[in-house]
């Protein structure tokens, strides 16, 4: 089986500062690699490295389509506590075209929690969230089918982010039997690079690799093109 991804749909440009590439070098890779649609989304505070919070209403004003390649304005929010609230606020989550939910360790404040599925069930009924980010690292442990579980009923995606096999190294075991889960519960799921260089903007060789061993079922992979990406993004009531 051999899949193709034409959405990237979790990247970061240097307005979040620990990443390298301004929007346009990024747009600019993302059509070199034939990739339809790229989602930016930059951290929110509280995150240390992230945007002033006016960057998330005038990102707007930032053009639909780059170097031939639509782009999304979105946010990687942070997942705060046990409850699954998350910053930034509505009126900001609102601008946002597609919403990444993650645990951030610096602004988790329940991290020591041993169990983190109650928090992932709190994200899970955010109407504004899309995407569950990198869950798969080992330090937040939860319990897998309950959250896919509720992902699924709420038409939400877990993310497998390619990121995670280099940074978070320790991910690679829990993405697998995370997808697996996906898989078996006919959850959806999304495929991202988390670029925070140009040149790794559409990289998601590692967690494709996975998928691919898996034998996943193309169907349940939501950003397979932009119109599959947007048509899930519009269920979920997203103005785009
Ligand atoms: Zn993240
Ligand atoms: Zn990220």
């Amino acid at each position: 089986m051999s899949i193709t991804i034409k959405v990237d749909a979790h990247t970061h440009t240097c307005c979040s500062a620990h990443a390298f590439g301004t929007i346009w070098e990024n747009m600019r890779v993302a059509a070199e690699k034939r990739l339809e649609l790229v989602c930016m989304t930059n951290h929110t505070p509280p995150m240390p490295d992230s945007p002033h919070i006016w960057h998330f209403t005038t990102m707007l004003e930032l053009p639909d389509y780059v170097e031939g390649v639509r782009l999304l304005k979105g946010c990687e929010s942070n997942v705060l506590n046990r409850r699954g609230e998350i910053s930034p606020d509505i009126e900001h989550l609102e601008n946002a075209q597609v919403v990444v939910a993650s645990i951030h360790q610096p602004c988790y404040n329940d991290r020591a929690l041993a169990d983190h599925t109650e928090t992932w069930l709190g994200v899970i009924e955010n109407p504004y969230v899309n995407i569950l980010g990198h869950s798969g690292d080992p330090r937040c442990p939860y319990d897998i089918e309950t959250v896919v579980r509720a992902a699924r009923d709420k038409g939400k995606c877990i993310e497998i982010n390619n990121h995670s096999y280099s940074v978070r190294s320790k991910s690679a075991e829990n993405c697998r039997r995370i997808a697996e889960k996906c898989k078996e519960l006919s959850c959806g799921i999304v495929v991202s690079s988390d670029a925070h260089t140009p040149w790794d903007v559409g990289n998601i060789s590692s967690a494709l690799e996975m998928l691919e061993d898996i034998d996943f079922p193309e169907e349940l992979i939501m950003n397979t093109t932009a119109e599959k990406f947007i048509d899930f993004l519009r269920r979920s009531g997203k103005k785009i």
